[in-house]
């Protein structure tokens, strides 16, 4: 951590690779006491501290929050994604998808706003994604619905939340290069790329830098919004 930092704790689900990792080191470096969340081993050195879970085991959100104490800041990041036709998707796929992708987050912010709301100021960010404006590209149904629905809690909780000092944002990616785009086909990520203005896929840092700056004091008249982090791929 930086001297001279915010002194605040962050919680950063997913932490262990891709954006979640980017994430991590942003607010570590923006001085936050930074906690990781993931299934998998992890090994950072922006973290103070690196809990292995199982975000989709819905007693986690309450058991991590009883561990940690106060959060400041909460980045539900984590998430899971099937891509199959509607019809091949299973019951137990889009039971996964929407237990880790917005279960996770709605029982993290129950967990944790209450400690929010008593310091009286609070940050949470939703990683969704383009596919909540889309539908998605790659038959990825179910992933969809859950990161429209994240966005949709976005602003439920901004509502809430509010009044008590806690702002509730989205980020919405598209196209950044991480293990879950690993398997596109390569005329899928060809065809992506003529169609984004920016050309290219992103570093996950790019998304980092936006999470960063909705949990800082710079955002602090940004609530309820879900930012495009997508090189201009989508407009609305
Ligand atoms: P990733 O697969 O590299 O990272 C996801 C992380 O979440 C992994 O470390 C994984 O272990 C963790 N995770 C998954 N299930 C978990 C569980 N049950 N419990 C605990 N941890 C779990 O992918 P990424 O691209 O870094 O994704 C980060 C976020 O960005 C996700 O919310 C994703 O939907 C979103 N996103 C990514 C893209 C993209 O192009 N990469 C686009 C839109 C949105």
């Amino acid at each position: 951590m930086e001297q001279g930092g915010s002194g605040r704790v962050a919680l950063v689900t997913g932490s262990a690779r891709g954006i979640g990792r980017a994430v991590a080191e942003a607010l570590d470096r923006a001085g936050h006491e930074v906690i990781g969340v993931d299934r998998i081993r992890q090994d950072s050195a922006f973290l103070a501290r690196m809990i292995e879970a199982d975000l989709a085991d819905p007693a986690v959100p309450v058991q991590i929050a009883r561990d940690v104490g106060r959060v400041d800041v909460l980045v539900n990041n984590a998430a899971v994604l099937i891509s199959k036709e509607f019809s091949a998707t299973a019951v137990a796929d889009f039971d996964l998808t929407m237990a880790v992708n917005l279960r996770a987050p709605f029982l993290l912010c129950q967990a944790f706003a209450p400690g929010m709301a008593a310091a009286g100021w609070g940050r949470i960010i939703n990683v969704a994604s383009i596919s909540a404006r889309t539908g998605g590209r790659s038959q990825v149904s179910a992933y969809a619905a859950s990161k429209a629905g994240l966005v949709s809690l976005t602003r439920s909780l901004a509502r809430e939340l509010g009044p008590s000092g806690t702002t509730v944002n989205a980020v919405a990616p598209g196209a950044i290069e991480t293990a879950m785009v690993e398997g596109l086909a390569p005329e899928l990520r060809g065809r992506f790329v003529s169609e984004i203005p920016l050309g290219r896929f992103a570093r996950p840092e790019e998304v980092a830098s936006v999470v960063s700056f909705l949990a800082g004091d710079g955002a602090s008249w940004v609530t309820g919004a879900t930012i495009d982090v997508n090189g201009g791929w989508v407009m609305v």
